[in-house]
């Protein structure tokens, strides 16, 4: 199994920056330089870059998802969460960063940041360097 991150969510939508936790894998691997990978083995959570610095940012994305994708919708799932599935489908399901010098290669504003579509659980995400 590759190293992992447990990620706790407190909300049934809710982005929470991994971004140090990532980082601290990718010391731990001991790789100098070369590229991470981020993935999410869940079908209703998703992973992103955005900016880190305004919460402001991360609030509207969940907003305007929200108005793409709303609750209910006449879905055919039956389990009640079709739009957590479509809105990690629409977020992806893995992020690459490149690794320079034993540290993630990111712009000033981006972070790594975890997309809980389906919460609160308690979730996990791979990173492999
Ligand atoms: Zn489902």
């Amino acid at each position: 199994m590759p190293a992992s991150i447990s990620i706790k969510t407190g909300t049934r939508i809710d982005m929470v920056d991994i971004t140090s936790q990532v980082q601290k894998e990718v010391l731990n691997t001991g790789i100098n330089d070369g590229i991470c990978v981020v993935y999410v083995p869940h079908t209703t959570a998703g992973i992103t870059v955005n900016e880190g610095a305004d919460p402001a940012v991360c609030q509207d994305i969940i907003r305007k998802l929200n108005e793409l994708v709303p609750p209910d919708d006449g879905y055919r799932h039956m389990e009640g969460n079709a739009d957590s599935h479509i809105k990690a489908s629409i977020m992806g399901s893995s992020v690459t960063v490149l690794v320079e010098n034993g540290h993630l290669v990111l712009g000033t504003w981006q972070k790594i940041f975890f997309c809980e579509f389906d919460g609160p659980r308690t979730r996990k995400v791979y990173v492999k360097a």
